[in-house]
C-alpha cells in the first residue's frame, strides 16, 4: 500500500519535527497557523493556492498509513489528546480530540452533515450572524464535499447500525442514511485509530500535502505558546519545542513572524492560546460557551454476534429527537451507532472486577446506541469554559445541569425502547449503578428512577465546539462572521471554537464549509487578488 505522506516527505516537503532541533530559531512568512486539523488543514490549502507562504504548527506528530495499525495500544496515546483520555476539570466526561497532523479528522468517524437550517436561524436571531444561512453557506458546503469525497454510502450497514434501523422502525420513528468523506474505503471500521488503507479524506491526506507541494512549512511536536501583540496588531508567535516524548518541552524555542495570524488548535486549544496571550477580552468572552454535544449511551446484549467494532461505523442515524421540541426548548437529541472497540468499551463501561469482565466478555454480542444532546440553545444550556491551569494548559469546566440529565433520562429511554424492540435480550444504560434490564417494562420503570449525576452517568464527546464565539459585536462575541477578532486586526480564529453554540450535527462539515469561505476572504485581502473560491 502506497503512503502518500512518506512519499510527499521523499520529495521534499517541508517538515521540521521540532524534537530535533539542535538550538532555536525565528523563522517568518506571510501567514502562521496554529493546528493542523479541520480548520487549519483547510486554510493551508486556501492560503497556499493564494500564492501566500504559510507556516503550519502542530503540537502533535506527523503520522500516516504506515504507522495506522488498527491498534488502540498505539493509536491513543499517539494521536489523541492525553491518550484519548482527556477529562472535564471534575473528571465527569471523556472528551476525544485528536492531537497530530490533520488534528481530529485523523482519527474521526467520517460522518458529515451540513449546519442544519434552524441553526442558522437561531445564529441569526441571537447572536446577528445574518451573513451564515443556508443559502449563503451552500456552494462552500457543495466545494468542501467535493474536495473531501463526502458521498452517500452505498455498502449495507454493519450490524451495529442494523440494530438502530430494525428497532426504530418497528417504533416507527425515522432514521437517514449518513454520507461519509471516504473514497474507496475498505469497510474496516478502524476510522479511530488512523485510516490504514488511506481512503478517509481527512485533513492528512487532502489539504495539508495540497499546502506542502505548493511549498507551505509544517512544523510539528511544536507547541504554540503565547501571541505578541502591541498597538492591536499581532508580531510574533513564541512556540516551545517539545521532546521526542511530544509532551515536554525541549527548552529549544521558535518565534514565527507573519502579517496574519490563524488560530484552529480546536475549540479547547485555540481560546487557552488567546487566554495565555492576554489578548483583549473586556467583555469575558473568551473561553465561555463551550459545547460538547454531551453524549449519553445505551448498552444492549443483542442474541447474535454484532461485532460492532468491523464495519463502517455511524452509517445511520435519527434526528427524531431533534424534533420534538422548539430548539431552545427541553434539549432535543441526535441517535448514532459509534465503532466500538475493546479499550474504548472497557474505560467507557460501568463497574469493576468481576461485574466489569462479565460485561466485556459479552463484548461480541454488544449493540451500543449514543444520544448527542444539543446544548447551547436552551436558557439554562450555557455549556463550559475553558480556563488555564498553573502550567499554562486548558481545563474545561462543565456544569452538567439539570436540563442536561432530564435530557439524558430521556435520551437512555429512547435508546433502551429501541434495542428491546431490535431483539436485545438485556440492555444497560453506561452509567455507574445501571443494572442490566432484560425488558422495556423492566427498563422503563429502572431509567425513570436512575439518580443521575456527574460521574455516575457517563458522559462522553467527541465533538468540542465554541469558546471564541462570533457574533455581530464584541459585545456578544469573540470573533465577527469572518472569524475576525474584534480587538486585533491580523488575527482570525478558524475552526470549531467559532461556532456561538452546539450543532445538533457531528461538526467537521460545518467547519470544513465556514472556514473555507473565511480563508477565501482572508486569502483575497493579503493576496489582493479575488480567490478562486468564491461562488
Ligand atoms: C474520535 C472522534 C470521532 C469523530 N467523529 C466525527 C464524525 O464522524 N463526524 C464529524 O463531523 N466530526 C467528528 N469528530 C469531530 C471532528 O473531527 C472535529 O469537530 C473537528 O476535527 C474539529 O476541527 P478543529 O479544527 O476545530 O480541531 P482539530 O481537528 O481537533 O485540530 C486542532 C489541532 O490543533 C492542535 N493544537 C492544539 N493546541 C495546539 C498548540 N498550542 N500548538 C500547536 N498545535 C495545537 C491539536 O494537536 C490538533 O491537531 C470526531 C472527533 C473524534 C476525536
Amino acid at each position: 500500500m502506497q503512503d502518500p505522506i512518506r512519499a510527499g516527505l521523499a520529495a521534499g516537503w517541508k517538515h521540521i519535527d521540532a524534537s530535533t532541533l539542535g538550538k532555536g530559531q525565528t523563522v517568518e512568512a506571510d501567514v502562521v497557523i496554529v493546528g493542523s486539523g479541520a480548520g487549519g488543514g483547510v486554510t493551508a490549502d486556501i492560503l497556499s493556492d493564494a500564492g501566500l507562504r504559510v507556516i503550519l504548527v502542530e503540537e502533535g506528530p506527523l503520522r500516516s498509513s504506515t504507522d495506522f495499525r488498527m491498534r488502540e495500544s498505539d493509536a491513543y496515546p499517539e494521536l489523541y489528546q492525553d491518550s484519548a483520555a482527556r477529562k472535564t476539570t471534575d473528571k465527569a466526561i471523556n472528551i476525544l480530540q485528536g492531537r497530530c497532523v490533520g488534528g481530529s479528522t485523523t482519527v474521526n468517524w467520517t460522518s458529515s452533515f451540513r449546519t442544519p437550517p434552524e441553526v442558522f436561524a437561531f445564529w441569526q436571531r441571537h447572536f446577528g450572524l445574518r451573513q451564515l444561512s443556508v443559502e449563503s453557506m451552500s456552494s462552500w458546503f457543495a466545494v468542501m464535499e467535493h474536495k473531501l469525497w463526502v458521498r452517500p454510502w452505498e455498502t449495507p450497514p454493519n450490524q451495529n447500525n442494523k440494530v438502530l434501523a430494525a428497532g426504530a422502525e418497528k417504533l416507527g420513528i425515522p432514521i437517514g442514511a449518513i454520507k461519509r468523506n471516504v473514497k474507496g474505503c475498505w469497510n474496516l471500521g478502524y476510522c479511530g485509530m488512523g485510516c490504514p488503507t488511506n481512503a478517509k479524506q481527512s485533513m492528512l491526506l487532502t489539504t495539508i500535502p495540497a499546502a506542502l507541494n505548493r511549498g507551505a512549512t509544517l512544523y510539528t511536536r511544536l507547541r504554540a505558546e503565547r501571541l505578541r501583540f502591541s498597538g492591536g496588531r499581532i508580531s510574533a508567535l513564541d512556540c516551545q519545542a517539545l521532546r521526542p516524548d511530544g509532551i515536554h518541552p525541549s527548552g529549544k524555542r521558535v518565534q514565527l513572524r507573519a502579517r496574519h495570524f490563524v488560530v484552529a488548535a480546536g475549540a479547547i486549544g485555540s481560546p487557552a492560546l488567546l487566554l495565555r496571550s492576554g489578548v483583549p477580552d473586556p467583555h469575558r468572552l473568551l473561553g465561555t460557551r463551550t459545547f460538547l454535544h454531551p453524549v449519553v449511551i445505551s448498552s444492549a446484549l443483542m442474541p447474535e454476534r454484532v461485532d460492532a467494532y468491523a464495519g463502517a461505523p455511524q452509517t445511520l442515524y435519527s434526528d427524531f429527537f431533534l424534533q420534538q421540541a422548539a430548539i431552545d426548548g427541553p434539549l432535543g437529541f441526535k441517535l448514532e451507532t459509534p465503532p466500538l472497540h475493546p479499550v474504548l468499551y472497557a474505560t467507557t463501561l460501568q463497574g469493576f472486577g468481576a461485574a466489569h469482565v462479565a460485561l466485556m466478555r459479552e463484548f461480541t454480542r454488544v449493540n451500543v446506541i449514543l444520544a448527542l444532546l444539543r446544548d447551547g440553545f436552551h436558557p439554562d444550556s450555557q455549556g463550559g469554559q475553558v480556563r488555564l491551569g498553573g502550567d499554562g494548559l486548558p481545563l474545561l469546566d462543565y456544569p452538567l445541569g439539570e436540563v442536561i440529565w432530564e435530557a439524558a433520562r430521556r435520551a437512555l429511554l429512547a435508546m433502551a425502547e429501541i434495542q428491546f424492540a431490535a431483539g436485545a435480550r438485556a440492555v444497560t444504560p453506561v452509567h455507574e449503578t445501571a443494572p442490566l434490564y432484560s425488558s422495556w417494562a423492566q427498563a422503563k420503570k429502572g431509567i425513570a428512577e436512575l439518580p443521575l449525576k456527574p460521574l455516575l452517568c457517563r458522559i462522553v464527546s467527541a465533538h468540542v465546539m465554541g469558546g471564541c464565539g462570533m457574533a455581530d459585536t464584541p459585545q456578544r462575541g469573540v470573533v465577527d462572521h469572518r472569524g475576525r477578532h474584534f480587538w486585533l486586526g491580523n488575527l482570525s480564529v478558524h475552526d470549531g471554537s467559532l461556532f456561538p453554540t452546539s450543532l445538533g450535527a457531528n461538526p467537521q462539515l460545518s467547519i470544513y464549509g465556514l472556514v473555507a469561505r473565511n480563508a477565501a476572504l482572508l486569502a483575497a485581502e493579503l493576496s489582493g487578488r479575488p480567490p478562486p473560491l468564491i461562488p
